[in-house]
């Protein structure tokens, strides 16, 4: 609809994987995965409803994840498809961007996180599992098959988080098949 699908495009062409770019119903037909990236969530929550992806979305079964406004979209407050609320430009106004090291555990190094006009979760249900905090604040969570970032995995050359979803897929498929 809206964002930064090229650049997620770029990285999943990169680990091997087809993207699709999806803006009408239709465009979900046969896919394994979705991802909502970011950009602007009011944007891309009209375009959605314009197009009638908002129902479409509520009935698709594949993982999905969000980064940034897309995971604002999968909000209790929009799609309600993850158990979460999230707080928009969480981090201030004044503070438009920045990055930062996230520990991401396992004794792996850290996520080298790009923020930009982010949100972060405010509240999460008792079935999201939360992978990263910045400040005390989750900025990267799990709800079974939907993953959230608040940042933008996207605009990195490290790929581990797209990685850690297409993992996600690719259990999600072999289960289905
Ligand atoms: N601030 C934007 C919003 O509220 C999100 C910013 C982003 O996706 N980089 O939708």
């Amino acid at each position: 609809m809206q964002g930064n699908f090229r650049e997620h495009a770029a990285v999943l062409r990169r680990l091997g994987a087809e993207p699709v770019e999806v803006r009408l119903p239709e465009h979900l037909d046969g896919l394994d995965g979705l991802i909502l990236p970011g950009g602007e969530s009011t944007a891309i929550t009209r375009l959605m409803r314009l197009y009638g992806l908002d129902d479409a979305l509520r009935g698709f079964d594949a993982p999905i994840f969000g980064t940034c406004a897309g995971m604002i979209v999968l909000d209790r407050d929009h799609l309600g498809l993850a158990d979460i609320t999230t707080r928009r430009n969480a981090f201030g106004r004044q503070v438009h961007s920045f990055e930062a090291d996230l520990d991401i555990g396992h004794g792996d190094e850290p996520v080298r996180a790009v923020f930009i006009r982010a949100p972060w979760i405010e509240e999460a249900g008792a079935d999201v599992e939360v992978l990263a905090e910045v400040d005390g604040h989750p900025v990267l969570a799990r709800q079974g098959r939907i993953l959230v970032a608040a940042f933008h995995p996207e605009l990195t050359d490290d790929t581990r988080i797209h990685e850690l979803f297409l993992n996600q897929v690719r259990e999600m498929t072999n289960v289905r098949a």
